[in-house]
């Protein structure tokens, strides 16, 4: 019988040295039985590979790419974890993604991929049947659109098996510190800038395929297992939900009770939301809806839209393009564009440059309010920016994209670094550099974003624990940090397995543990918890290494200025919940 935790694929660490065309591979079953895999395990590659001074932007930065031991084996375990050194907040990187990402690095029998040192001439990478070829990208660099970039490689890559083709656009290739790397055709590395450490590694895409297969030491369980979860999955309500209307289910609720951040966060209610809902977007727009590999929810949905030629009456050409909350949040509400196919083109666009949709919609509401205030002019903006004007903000991408002043040089290098040079921090929405993503539910949201160790609202999920208390006492700022801290470690064991967050309810402390136990591991619930617990403390250490300072932690004036559910935020609760959270830090780590 095989025992697949002695199954060396899953342990086996791909290296590749960009720098000298090299490649070799590592059995690593240390790292992934006492960490599970994805986060856990890039923390320990990244400890090991990098040094914590490196310039993010230099052939010394380091990327891992981690999956973990459930991927492949059970429904919604389709992430990807990515780790590097992030050039947006200069010190730790971590996206994930979905995509085909995560079964295709399983199928070719890796569970990491190390990427070190850097290219003289654009290159792609094609992984498959154990070898590693790097391949001339001159060609493909420069060109317009991300989305083109996947169609040629699809037909040059066309060896058989699951395949996953990961690629820069011209975002990264100009380093624009918040550039994605884009999945397939509608998923993304969106977070912390890794389209900018490959664009500077001059690495253009990775294509990765393979037919191995996956097995597990007992069998029969696995299946009852697997049905268990698989049922619990697809009858969940919430995943129905996902499914029906996909994230952007949130967007009515949230404006509901006042959490929507509308115009750079003046107000937390869009007076047209409704155009931009769910609902809407499902009845009027709504294509298909697609899935990750691996996952019978399929909550990603692809709207349509439709183009006349010019001077040809009756010929169309239409296009797809995948929305979900956080674009329709960051490129609609936060920018007053009310205008659904305006968005759809607005999403297009940042897709095309390979952007992440929440860092750009927070720069250019940022830019519209300075502009506005005058702290700007035309010289610097080159276009008027106004509200809702979708087409003006397409313009704004390309010049971010291009980089043809000053101005976009440096609104390139984030949100913050544009407001530290043309003034308007009190409104500029970032977190430890990080723009901020999309809800404005009250102390927890804002709290979570600040000291979550991503700085993402899924590190934590601080905008749920304010939904619980809406309408009650809102609890201590003591409570909230313990509350925050525990959910943040708990999130490390679904991360590291890698399981998408959307699917948590069905992965609770039992779940996790009847998983497990088929591939011949046991570990109890109590067990669980102390390696999220481990890994959150490894986390944290290897970003206060990078230059994280728990000292200079800020938060924008302006949240304490507009009103959450929960009501005004005050300064007072923030600076109390800061102090115990570097406190219990300190604890922690002694
Ligand atoms: S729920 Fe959505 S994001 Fe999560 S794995 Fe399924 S399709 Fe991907």
């Amino acid at each position: 019988m095989v025992d697949p935790i002695k199954d060396e694929l899953i342990y086996r660490v791909l290296y590749i040295d960009l720098s000298r065309k090299t490649f070799w591979v590592r059995s690593r079953p240390d790292l992934f039985n006492k960490f599970l895999g994805g986060t856990g395990v890039a923390t320990q590659l990244l400890k090991e590979e990098l040094r914590p001074d490196v310039d993010p932007l230099s052939p010394d930065n380091v990327v891992v790419l981690a999956i973990g031991l459930l991927t492949g084996l059970y429904p919604t375990a389709s992430k990807v974890v990515a780790m590097f050194k992030s050039p947006l907040t200069g010190n730790l990187g971590e996206s994930h993604a979905g995509g085909r990402a995560a079964i295709a690095i399983r199928m070719a029998g890796y569970g990491a991929i190390v990427i070190k040192g850097a290219s003289e001439i654009p290159v792609y990478l094609s992984i498959h049947e154990g070898k590693v070829e790097f391949k001339d990208a001159s060609a493909l660099w420069g060109v317009r659109s991300s989305l083109t970039i996947g169609k040629v490689l699809r037909e040059r890559e066309p060896w058989p098996g699951l395949r996953t083709i990961m690629r820069i656009g011209r975002a990264g290739e100009r380093l624009v510190r918040y550039a994605s790397v884009v999945l397939e055709t509608y998923r993304h590395f969106g977070r912390l800038g890794l389209g900018a450490v490959w664009g500077s590694k001059k690495l253009k895409a990775v294509v990765i395929g393979g037919k191995r297969s996956v097995p597990v030491a007992d069998v029969s369980e696995y299946r009852k297992v697997y049905k268990e979860i698989f049922d619990e999955i697809t009858k969940s309500p919430v995943m129905q939900k996902y499914h029906d209307l996909g994230t952007p289910h949130n967007v009515m609720p949230l404006n509901v009770m006042g959490a929507l951040p509308t115009r750079n966060l003046t107000s937390g209610k869009f007076e047209d939301a409704e155009k931009l809902s769910g609902e809407s977007f499902a009845e009027y727009s709504l294509a298909r809806r697609v899935a990750c590999a691996h996952c019978p929810v399929a909550c990603i949905h692809i709207a349509v839209i439709r183009e006349r030629y010019p001077h040809e009456k009756y010929f169309y050409t239409t296009r797809y393009i995948g929305y979900d909350y956080e674009p329709i949040y960051a490129l609609g509400t936060m920018l007053g564009v009310s205008d659904r196919d305006g968005l759809l083109r607005l999403i297009e666009e940042v897709d095309v440059a390979g952007l992440d949709a929440m860092s750009t919609g927070v720069a250019l509401a940022w830019t519209t309010e300075a502009f506005k205030r005058g702290l700007i002019t035309e010289k610097e903006t080159l276009v008027k920016p106004e509200w809702g004007d979708w087409k003006t903000y397409i313009e704004m991408v390309r010049y971010i994209v291009k980089q043809p002043n000053e101005f976009y040089a440096t609104l390139a290098l984030g949100t913050e670094e544009a407001a530290r040079k043309y003034g308007g921090l009190e409104f500029a929405l970032t977190y430890g550099k990080n723009e901020m993503p999309g809800y404005h539910t009250g102390p927890g949201a804002h709290l979570g974003y600040l000291v979550g160790l991503r700085h993402s609202h899924l590190d934590n999920a601080g905008y749920s624990i304010d939904q619980k208390y809406i309408g009650k006492q809102y609890p201590p700022p003591e409570k909230l940090v313990d509350e925050i801290i525990e959910e943040e470690a708990w999130r490390q064991v679904l991360t590291s397995l890698v399981l998408c967050l959307f699917a948590r309810g069905a992965y609770k402390p039992a779940t996790v543990v009847k998983a497990l136990t088929p591939l011949g591991l046991k570990l109890s619930e109590e067990d669980l918890r102390r390696v999220g617990f481990e890994i959150y403390k490894e986390k944290l250490k290897l970003k206060l290494a990078l230059g994280y300072k728990l000292d200079e932690l800020k938060l924008p004036k302006r949240i304490f200025e507009i009103p959450t559910p929960n009501g005004l935020i005050t300064e007072e609760y923030m600076i109390k919940a800061l102090e115990y959270y570097r406190n219990k830090v300190s604890e922690m780590l002694k």
